[in-house]
């Protein structure tokens, strides 16, 4: 009897950690919950922030503004319509365009974008940008950071999120966050995400942008931009991360119809 009862524990914990996401109805693995990720989530773009150099005011930091309050919107408008609005309860939506020539953009859970100046003259116009920036957003909907990190080290980021206000994170928490989430370069390689989950990023990120009001046509003509911007002068970060070649681009291109069709549904922003 004894020799079962670590097992019955362990199944135990197994269906504890389990979630589904609302937004992928998939089974995620969940050891840390969005309120206990939030807190290490916002110190870590703070500290960001406070380190790297905000671009405000300029017709490119007005677009970014602009397309991220739009995808917001469309992210809460597709979220109200599968009847998960709380989902969205605690997030602090932020977007920001900072000074940095790495070809980047990221989103941290809780709906904290960074853009990257860089990568602007692959995202274009606002379809471009609006194509990263819900493809990016996606990725924190659907918790793909988290799939990023071990057991193991997302219950240390979880206990470092409980303990925030009195303990000091350790440097390897902070980068093992930095390598699931994408925040800086600072740590050098960032784990890439597994094909499903790029995938699946595609699809809601197609979603959210047609929602949004824009064409997803229009991603097409970002994703073959950024694959081409590869070869000459070595591969952006962002390429590093989100590969992009002709089985993505034919998948984009699968996705696209229900993308729209789902939008019909949910109706767009006004
Ligand atoms: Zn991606």
């Amino acid at each position: 009897m004894k020799k079962y009862l670590p097992i019955g524990i362990f199944a135990a914990l197994l269906v504890c950690a389990c979630a589904t996401n609302p937004i992928t109805g998939k089974q995620n693995l969940n050891f840390v919950s969005n309120s206990e990720l939030f807190p290490t989530s916002f110190q870590q773009y703070n500290a960001f922030i406070a380190e790297n150099k905000v671009i405000t005011g300029t017709a490119d930091a007005k677009r970014v503004d602009l397309v991220g309050s739009k995808i917001k919107a469309a992210a809460e408008k597709y979220l109200t319509y599968l009847g998960q609005t709380q989902y969205l309860k605690d997030y602090r939506w932020e977007y920001k365009l900072v000074d940095n020539k790495e070809v980047n953009a990221w989103c941290l859970p809780g709906g904290k974008i960074v853009v990257y100046s860089g990568i602007l003259p692959v995202t274009q116009d606002e379809a471009g940008l609006a194509t990263v920036m819900g493809h990016e957003v996606s990725h924190a909907l659907a918790n793909h950071g988290a799939q990023r990190m071990s057991a193991a080290q997302l219950q240390q980021i979880g206990g470092v999120a409980l303990d925030a206000a009195t303990s000091n994170k350790s440097e390897s928490t902070r980068q093992i966050f930095s390598q699931a989430y994408g925040v800086g370069s600072e740590v050098g390689v960032m784990l890439p995400f597994s094909r499903s989950n790029e995938s699946e990023a595609d699809k809601i990120g197609l979603t959210l942008m047609a929602i949004a009001g824009y064409n997803p046509d229009d991603a097409i003509a970002f994703w073959s931009r950024m694959s081409a911007k590869s070869g000459a002068g070595g591969t952006p970060e962002f390429m590093s991360t989100h590969p992009s070649d002709a089985t993505r681009i034919a998948n984009l291109k699968k996705l696209i119809p229900e993308a729209k069709a789902t939008a019909l549904k949910v109706g767009t922003i006004r």
